[in-house]
């Protein structure tokens, strides 16, 4: 756990160097780059980290050309996000069921004290210790979460809003990610505390304080999940990731979601080919 969360952290920390999406400040050369202000004193000779972005010379289509480490982009041949599919999902179900046990995910979020990061790329939340999902017999702590303009995941073939993403690990590195679509409705009071703080610059980070976040409020609980194995939506494209995209979408206001897509828009990974996975409907993933 302690091996990756530095890793992850040294990711996180030197993807702020990057610059913003376009639209919102021309792209700089990566040599170019200031080191960002680091967390963590073991951050500060992390070595600078490839530039990459959503755009057209260093987006998603170019990301496994920019490092050999990036290979998986191109190369994976189960990579996410990918169109969820209610009738194909359906259709597996059927013979998952009779072939296995569905997983169990079973959310268990107490209240956090977070710090949020703006990483160049997305707001990243991060949380203290505590908070866990257990998967079958397995648990998985989180360990932040951020956010998509629009959607990364489509839901038979539409694109919502946004997309949360939770990130979890276990302690030897297995990674499972808890995804939950945005759609446009009423104001959601849930997400106050930290878009009340959101970081707008590249590097800036900001730590809650005094006030804790109800994740669970930011989950839709009686909702089931699409299961599908899949990867990282960002490089270096890591596969072995456990989704789990929950059926039912939560609701921000259209002022929230203009307050983020304010700071990011379009830092969305399109769909990658299901290839031959499987794409299941587990229901209910949430049991108390
Ligand atoms: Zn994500």
């Amino acid at each position: 756990m302690r091996n990756f969360f530095l890793a992850l952290t040294t990711v996180l920390l030197t993807v702020a160097c990057s610059d913003r999406a376009p639209g919102h400040a021309d792209p700089a050369p990566a040599t170019d780059h200031a080191e960002p202000a680091a967390e963590d004193s073991h951050e500060s000779d992390t070595e600078h980290a490839i530039y990459w972005d959503y755009g057209d010379a260093a987006g998603p289509t170019k990301w496994g050309t920019l490092s050999p480490d990036f290979a998986l982009c191109d190369e994976g041949r189960q990579q996410s996000p990918i169109d969820l599919s209610v009738a194909v999902a359906n259709d597996k179900e059927v013979e998952v069921r009779r072939n296995f046990q569905p997983v169990k995910v079973h959310i268990s979020y107490q209240e956090s004290t977070v710090s949020l990061l703006d990483n160049g790329h997305t707001i990243q939340v991060s949380f203290d210790e505590g908070n866990t999902i257990d998967v079958g017999n397995k648990k998985f702590a989180l360990v932040q979460y951020h956010f998509h303009a629009p959607s990364e995941h489509t839901m038979d073939g539409k694109h919502f809003p946004m997309e949360v993403h939770f990130v979890h690990t276990t302690e030897s590195e297995e990674l499972a990610v808890v995804g939950v679509l945005i759609e446009q409705g009423e104001h959601n009071a849930a997400f106050d505390p930290v878009w009340g703080i959101l970081p707008r610059e590249p590097g800036e980070s900001r730590v809650l304080e005094g006030q804790d976040v109800d994740l669970d409020a930011l989950v839709p609980q009686s909702s089931g999940a699409f299961r599908y194995e899949g990867s990282l939506t960002t490089p270096p494209c890591s596969e072995g990731v456990r989704w789990f995209v929950r059926l039912e979408p939560i609701a921000l206001s259209a002022g929230q979601i203009a307050t983020f897509t304010g700071i990011f828009n379009n830092n969305n990974r399109p769909v990658q080919p299901r290839n031959d996975r499987e794409l299941v409907i587990d229901t209910p993933t949430y049991i108390e």
